[in-house]
Protein backbone atom coordinates (compact mmCIF):
# COMPACT_ATOMS: atom_id res chain seq x y z
CA UNK A 1 0.00 0.00 0.00
CA UNK A 2 1.53 3.44 -1.08
CA UNK A 3 -0.94 6.15 0.16
CA UNK A 4 0.15 9.56 0.67
CA UNK A 5 0.02 11.35 3.81
CA UNK A 6 -0.48 14.90 3.63
CA UNK A 7 -1.09 17.73 5.90
CA UNK A 8 -4.91 17.50 5.62
CA UNK A 9 -4.49 13.74 6.03
CA UNK A 10 -7.72 13.04 8.75
CA UNK A 11 -6.65 10.58 11.44
CA UNK A 12 -8.84 7.96 13.38
CA UNK A 13 -8.38 4.51 14.81
CA UNK A 14 -9.48 2.40 17.51
CA UNK A 15 -8.01 2.31 21.34
CA UNK A 16 -7.98 -1.39 23.22
CA UNK A 17 -6.02 -3.09 25.66
CA UNK A 18 -4.92 -5.00 24.11
CA UNK A 19 -5.18 -3.94 20.64
CA UNK A 20 -2.96 -5.63 18.22
CA UNK A 21 -5.41 -8.11 17.44
CA UNK A 22 -7.78 -5.57 15.85
CA UNK A 23 -9.00 -5.96 12.96
CA UNK A 24 -10.31 -2.39 12.77
CA UNK A 25 -7.31 -0.85 11.01
CA UNK A 26 -7.55 -3.52 8.09
CA UNK A 27 -10.86 -2.47 7.46
CA UNK A 28 -11.04 1.15 7.75
CA UNK A 29 -7.97 1.51 5.78
CA UNK A 30 -8.47 -0.82 3.10
CA UNK A 31 -11.59 1.53 2.74
CA UNK A 32 -9.63 4.28 3.01
CA UNK A 33 -7.46 3.23 0.11
CA UNK A 34 -10.24 2.09 -2.13
CA UNK A 35 -12.08 5.51 -1.83
CA UNK A 36 -9.14 8.00 -3.04
CA UNK A 37 -9.83 9.36 0.91
CA UNK A 38 -6.57 11.07 2.34
CA UNK A 39 -6.83 9.65 5.82
CA UNK A 40 -5.03 7.40 8.04
CA UNK A 41 -7.11 4.57 10.98
CA UNK A 42 -4.39 3.41 13.63
CA UNK A 43 -4.36 1.47 16.72
CA UNK A 44 -3.48 2.68 20.06
CA UNK A 45 -3.44 1.01 23.55
CA UNK A 46 -3.39 3.03 26.33
CA UNK A 47 -2.60 1.35 29.97
CA UNK A 48 -5.67 -0.14 31.00
CA UNK A 49 -6.40 2.67 33.85
CA UNK A 50 -5.42 5.46 31.96
CA UNK A 51 -7.99 6.16 29.21
CA UNK A 52 -9.51 9.06 30.58
CA UNK A 53 -6.34 10.91 30.39
CA UNK A 54 -5.45 9.02 26.69
CA UNK A 55 -8.76 10.29 25.19
CA UNK A 56 -8.69 13.95 26.67
CA UNK A 57 -5.19 14.38 24.75
CA UNK A 58 -6.58 13.59 21.72
CA UNK A 59 -9.29 16.20 21.89
CA UNK A 60 -9.53 20.12 19.78
CA UNK A 61 -8.92 18.45 17.22
CA UNK A 62 -5.70 16.37 17.32
CA UNK A 63 -7.31 13.32 15.67
CA UNK A 64 -10.91 13.01 14.52
CA UNK A 65 -12.28 9.91 16.66
CA UNK A 66 -11.83 6.36 17.96
CA UNK A 67 -13.35 3.39 17.57
CA UNK A 68 -13.23 1.77 21.55
CA UNK A 69 -13.15 -1.66 22.43
CA UNK A 70 -12.63 -3.92 25.64
CA UNK A 71 -12.15 -3.02 28.19
CA UNK A 72 -12.44 1.09 27.71
CA UNK A 73 -16.23 1.34 26.16
CA UNK A 74 -18.48 2.32 29.88
CA UNK A 75 -15.21 4.27 30.18
CA UNK A 76 -15.66 5.95 26.82
CA UNK A 77 -19.44 7.08 27.02
CA UNK A 78 -18.45 8.26 30.96
CA UNK A 79 -15.91 11.03 29.36
CA UNK A 80 -18.39 11.72 26.69
CA UNK A 81 -20.39 15.37 27.20
CA UNK A 82 -22.77 13.97 24.47
CA UNK A 83 -23.95 10.32 23.76
CA UNK A 84 -26.79 9.49 21.50
CA UNK A 85 -29.75 7.48 22.81
CA UNK A 86 -28.39 4.14 21.34
CA UNK A 87 -24.85 4.94 22.98
CA UNK A 88 -27.01 5.44 26.51
CA UNK A 89 -28.82 2.01 26.36
CA UNK A 90 -26.36 0.67 25.87
CA UNK A 91 -24.21 1.86 28.65
CA UNK A 92 -21.15 1.70 26.63
CA UNK A 93 -19.57 3.76 23.38
CA UNK A 94 -17.66 2.26 20.44
CA UNK A 95 -17.14 5.20 19.17
CA UNK A 96 -15.98 8.74 20.32
CA UNK A 97 -15.63 11.77 17.65
CA UNK A 98 -13.58 14.53 18.97
CA UNK A 99 -14.89 17.84 17.66
CA UNK A 100 -12.61 20.47 17.15
CA UNK A 101 -14.30 22.76 20.19
CA UNK A 102 -12.97 20.20 22.37
CA UNK A 103 -16.28 18.41 23.16
CA UNK A 104 -16.44 14.05 22.76
CA UNK A 105 -19.30 13.15 21.81
CA UNK A 106 -19.98 9.29 22.37
CA UNK A 107 -21.92 6.25 20.33
CA UNK A 108 -22.47 2.98 19.97
CA UNK A 109 -22.72 1.36 16.48
CA UNK A 110 -22.01 -2.27 17.91
CA UNK A 111 -26.25 -3.30 17.89
CA UNK A 112 -26.38 -1.78 14.11
CA UNK A 113 -23.92 -4.31 13.44
CA UNK A 114 -25.50 -6.82 14.98
CA UNK A 115 -28.44 -6.11 13.06
CA UNK A 116 -26.41 -5.69 9.69
CA UNK A 117 -25.38 -9.47 10.69
CA UNK A 118 -28.58 -10.94 10.51
CA UNK A 119 -29.51 -9.25 7.65
CA UNK A 120 -26.74 -10.16 5.71
CA UNK A 121 -26.38 -13.83 7.51
CA UNK A 122 -30.06 -14.46 8.39
CA UNK A 123 -32.04 -13.08 5.39
CA UNK A 124 -35.47 -13.05 6.54
CA UNK A 125 -34.90 -12.65 9.94
CA UNK A 126 -37.07 -10.04 11.88
CA UNK A 127 -36.61 -9.44 15.28
CA UNK A 128 -40.21 -8.43 15.85
CA UNK A 129 -41.49 -12.23 15.12
CA UNK A 130 -40.43 -13.41 18.31
CA UNK A 131 -38.51 -13.27 21.71
CA UNK A 132 -34.65 -13.34 21.42
CA UNK A 133 -32.25 -14.46 23.85
CA UNK A 134 -28.47 -12.72 24.86
CA UNK A 135 -26.09 -14.68 26.64
CA UNK A 136 -23.82 -12.41 29.04
CA UNK A 137 -24.82 -8.60 30.78
CA UNK A 138 -21.55 -6.84 29.90
CA UNK A 139 -21.28 -4.15 27.44
CA UNK A 140 -21.96 -6.31 23.96
CA UNK A 141 -25.03 -7.65 25.72
CA UNK A 142 -26.58 -4.18 26.90
CA UNK A 143 -25.58 -3.10 23.13
CA UNK A 144 -27.01 -5.71 21.69
CA UNK A 145 -30.41 -6.07 24.14
CA UNK A 146 -31.37 -2.35 23.27
CA UNK A 147 -30.54 -2.85 19.73
CA UNK A 148 -33.25 -5.42 19.41
CA UNK A 149 -35.40 -3.50 21.37
CA UNK A 150 -35.37 -1.05 19.23
CA UNK A 151 -35.77 -3.36 16.59
CA UNK A 152 -39.16 -4.48 18.41
CA UNK A 153 -38.42 -7.60 19.72
CA UNK A 154 -41.56 -8.26 21.90
CA UNK A 155 -39.58 -10.21 24.51
CA UNK A 156 -35.37 -9.71 25.05
CA UNK A 157 -34.22 -12.39 27.27
CA UNK A 158 -31.12 -12.08 29.35
CA UNK A 159 -29.11 -15.13 30.58
CA UNK A 160 -26.17 -14.68 32.45
CA UNK A 161 -23.90 -15.98 34.89
CA UNK A 162 -24.03 -13.62 37.49
CA UNK A 163 -27.61 -12.80 38.23
CA UNK A 164 -27.99 -9.41 39.70
CA UNK A 165 -26.63 -8.54 36.46
CA UNK A 166 -28.76 -10.24 34.37
CA UNK A 167 -31.66 -8.50 36.22
CA UNK A 168 -29.93 -4.99 36.00
CA UNK A 169 -30.45 -5.30 32.43
CA UNK A 170 -33.19 -6.64 31.95
CA UNK A 171 -34.67 -4.23 34.19
CA UNK A 172 -33.30 -1.60 31.84
CA UNK A 173 -34.99 -2.78 29.16
CA UNK A 174 -38.70 -2.21 30.52
CA UNK A 175 -41.58 -4.18 30.16
CA UNK A 176 -39.88 -6.28 27.21
CA UNK A 177 -36.59 -7.20 29.21
CA UNK A 178 -36.50 -10.73 31.49
CA UNK A 179 -33.83 -12.18 33.24
CA UNK A 180 -32.60 -15.60 33.79
CA UNK A 181 -30.08 -17.09 35.77
CA UNK A 182 -27.19 -19.22 33.94
CA UNK A 183 -29.25 -23.10 35.51
CA UNK A 184 -32.46 -22.08 33.90
CA UNK A 185 -31.08 -21.10 30.39
CA UNK A 186 -33.77 -23.80 28.82
CA UNK A 187 -36.67 -21.59 30.00
CA UNK A 188 -34.85 -18.91 28.29
CA UNK A 189 -33.99 -20.92 25.11
CA UNK A 190 -38.06 -22.27 24.85
CA UNK A 191 -39.67 -20.21 21.76
CA UNK A 192 -36.49 -18.41 21.29
CA UNK A 193 -36.00 -17.14 17.26
CA UNK A 194 -32.40 -16.13 18.03
CA UNK A 195 -30.23 -16.69 20.23
CA UNK A 196 -26.45 -14.12 20.83
CA UNK A 197 -23.89 -15.44 22.31
CA UNK A 198 -22.09 -12.25 23.97
CA UNK A 199 -20.04 -14.02 26.77
CA UNK A 200 -16.06 -13.70 26.94
CA UNK A 201 -16.58 -17.32 27.61
CA UNK A 202 -14.27 -19.62 25.49
CA UNK A 203 -11.74 -16.76 25.37
CA UNK A 204 -8.65 -17.68 26.45
CA UNK A 205 -9.54 -15.57 29.98
CA UNK A 206 -13.16 -17.72 30.21
CA UNK A 207 -14.40 -20.78 30.30
CA UNK A 208 -16.23 -22.61 27.83
CA UNK A 209 -20.02 -21.85 27.74
CA UNK A 210 -22.06 -25.24 28.22
CA UNK A 211 -25.78 -23.88 26.57
CA UNK A 212 -28.00 -26.69 25.64
CA UNK A 213 -28.74 -25.27 22.15
CA UNK A 214 -31.14 -28.01 21.38
CA UNK A 215 -33.74 -26.35 23.42
CA UNK A 216 -34.13 -23.78 20.64
CA UNK A 217 -36.95 -24.11 17.90
CA UNK A 218 -35.40 -25.62 14.70
CA UNK A 219 -35.62 -21.87 13.07
CA UNK A 220 -34.21 -20.36 15.74
CA UNK A 221 -30.82 -18.06 14.37
CA UNK A 222 -28.02 -18.91 16.51
CA UNK A 223 -24.93 -15.80 16.99
CA UNK A 224 -21.42 -15.80 18.23
CA UNK A 225 -19.86 -12.18 18.85
CA UNK A 226 -16.93 -13.58 18.96
CA UNK A 227 -14.94 -14.25 15.88
CA UNK A 228 -11.70 -16.07 16.46
CA UNK A 229 -11.89 -18.92 15.35
CA UNK A 230 -14.98 -17.95 13.07
CA UNK A 231 -16.57 -20.96 13.86
CA UNK A 232 -16.81 -21.09 17.27
CA UNK A 233 -17.70 -24.54 19.29
CA UNK A 234 -20.68 -22.50 19.82
CA UNK A 235 -21.75 -21.96 16.78
CA UNK A 236 -20.19 -25.32 15.69
CA UNK A 237 -22.79 -26.97 17.89
CA UNK A 238 -25.88 -25.06 16.62
CA UNK A 239 -24.79 -25.94 12.94
CA UNK A 240 -24.40 -29.53 13.93
CA UNK A 241 -28.15 -29.20 15.81
CA UNK A 242 -28.80 -27.42 12.05
CA UNK A 243 -29.36 -24.28 13.34
CA UNK A 244 -29.10 -21.12 10.93
CA UNK A 245 -25.73 -19.20 11.75
CA UNK A 246 -24.54 -16.03 12.29
CA UNK A 247 -20.63 -15.12 12.92
CA UNK A 248 -18.71 -12.10 15.07
CA UNK A 249 -17.35 -11.15 11.75
CA UNK A 250 -20.44 -10.27 10.17
CA UNK A 251 -21.34 -7.86 13.37
CA UNK A 252 -17.16 -6.37 13.63
CA UNK A 253 -17.71 -5.09 9.61
CA UNK A 254 -21.12 -4.12 10.26
CA UNK A 255 -20.30 -1.56 13.05
CA UNK A 256 -17.32 -0.70 11.61
CA UNK A 257 -19.52 0.89 8.39
CA UNK A 258 -21.03 3.46 10.27
CA UNK A 259 -17.68 4.30 12.44
CA UNK A 260 -16.49 5.08 8.94
CA UNK A 261 -18.86 7.33 7.50
CA UNK A 262 -19.08 9.32 11.00
CA UNK A 263 -14.56 9.03 10.48
CA UNK A 264 -14.51 10.46 7.17
CA UNK A 265 -18.13 11.78 6.18
CA UNK A 266 -18.99 9.12 3.43
CA UNK A 267 -20.24 5.78 3.74
CA UNK A 268 -17.14 2.65 2.69
CA UNK A 269 -16.97 2.71 -1.13
CA UNK A 270 -18.34 -0.93 -2.97
CA UNK A 271 -16.18 -2.93 -4.00
CA UNK A 272 -13.98 -3.82 -1.11
CA UNK A 273 -13.98 -7.27 0.15
CA UNK A 274 -13.33 -6.30 3.90
CA UNK A 275 -14.52 -10.21 5.00
CA UNK A 276 -12.11 -11.34 2.62
CA UNK A 277 -9.03 -9.87 3.58
CA UNK A 278 -10.15 -10.05 7.33
CA UNK A 279 -10.69 -13.84 6.69
CA UNK A 280 -7.10 -13.91 5.37
CA UNK A 281 -5.98 -12.19 8.29
CA UNK A 282 -7.02 -14.55 10.86
CA UNK A 283 -5.88 -16.82 9.08
CA UNK A 284 -9.26 -18.51 7.78
CA UNK A 285 -9.44 -18.21 4.56
CA UNK A 286 -10.65 -21.00 1.85
P1 LIG B 1 -17.71 -7.94 29.36
O1 LIG B 1 -18.34 -6.62 29.67
O2 LIG B 1 -16.42 -8.31 30.03
O3 LIG B 1 -18.80 -9.06 29.72
C1 LIG B 1 -18.44 -10.41 29.69
C2 LIG B 1 -19.70 -11.28 29.90
O4 LIG B 1 -19.29 -12.65 29.73
C3 LIG B 1 -20.31 -11.17 31.30
O5 LIG B 1 -21.71 -11.24 31.17
C4 LIG B 1 -19.74 -12.41 32.01
O6 LIG B 1 -20.59 -12.92 33.02
C5 LIG B 1 -19.71 -13.41 30.87
N1 LIG B 1 -18.75 -14.50 31.07
C6 LIG B 1 -17.39 -14.41 31.04
N2 LIG B 1 -16.84 -15.64 31.23
C7 LIG B 1 -17.87 -16.51 31.38
C8 LIG B 1 -17.96 -17.92 31.60
N3 LIG B 1 -16.85 -18.67 31.71
N4 LIG B 1 -19.18 -18.48 31.69
C9 LIG B 1 -20.31 -17.72 31.58
N5 LIG B 1 -20.30 -16.38 31.38
C10 LIG B 1 -19.09 -15.78 31.28
O7 LIG B 1 -17.44 -8.10 27.80
P2 LIG B 1 -18.22 -7.40 26.59
O8 LIG B 1 -17.62 -6.10 26.24
O9 LIG B 1 -19.67 -7.42 26.88
O10 LIG B 1 -17.86 -8.40 25.37
C11 LIG B 1 -18.36 -9.73 25.34
C12 LIG B 1 -17.85 -10.46 24.09
O11 LIG B 1 -18.38 -9.88 22.90
C13 LIG B 1 -16.34 -10.42 23.94
O12 LIG B 1 -15.93 -11.71 23.55
C14 LIG B 1 -16.11 -9.42 22.83
O13 LIG B 1 -14.92 -9.69 22.12
C15 LIG B 1 -17.34 -9.67 21.96
N6 LIG B 1 -17.68 -8.53 21.10
C16 LIG B 1 -17.66 -8.71 19.75
C17 LIG B 1 -18.03 -7.67 18.92
C18 LIG B 1 -18.02 -7.88 17.41
O14 LIG B 1 -18.03 -6.88 16.69
N7 LIG B 1 -18.04 -9.09 16.93
C19 LIG B 1 -18.39 -6.42 19.45
C20 LIG B 1 -18.41 -6.28 20.83
C21 LIG B 1 -18.04 -7.34 21.65
P3 LIG B 1 -20.53 -12.31 34.53
O15 LIG B 1 -21.39 -11.09 34.52
O16 LIG B 1 -21.10 -13.41 35.36
O17 LIG B 1 -19.09 -12.03 34.83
Amino acid sequence: MTRQISAKTVVAGVAGQPVAHSLSPLLHNAWLEAAGIDGVYVAFAPPADNFREFAQGLRGGAIRGINVTLPFKEAALSISRRATPRAEAAEAANLLLFEPDGTITADNTDGLGLLAAFALQAPGFDPKAGPVVILGAGGAARGAAAAFKLAGAPEVRIVNRTQAKAEFVAGALGEVGRAFPLDQAVAALQGAQAVVNATSAGLTNGGRLEIPLSATPEAAVIMDMVYTPLVTPFLAEAQALGRKTVDGLGMLVGQARPSFEAFFGRAPPDGVDVRALALKALGAAG
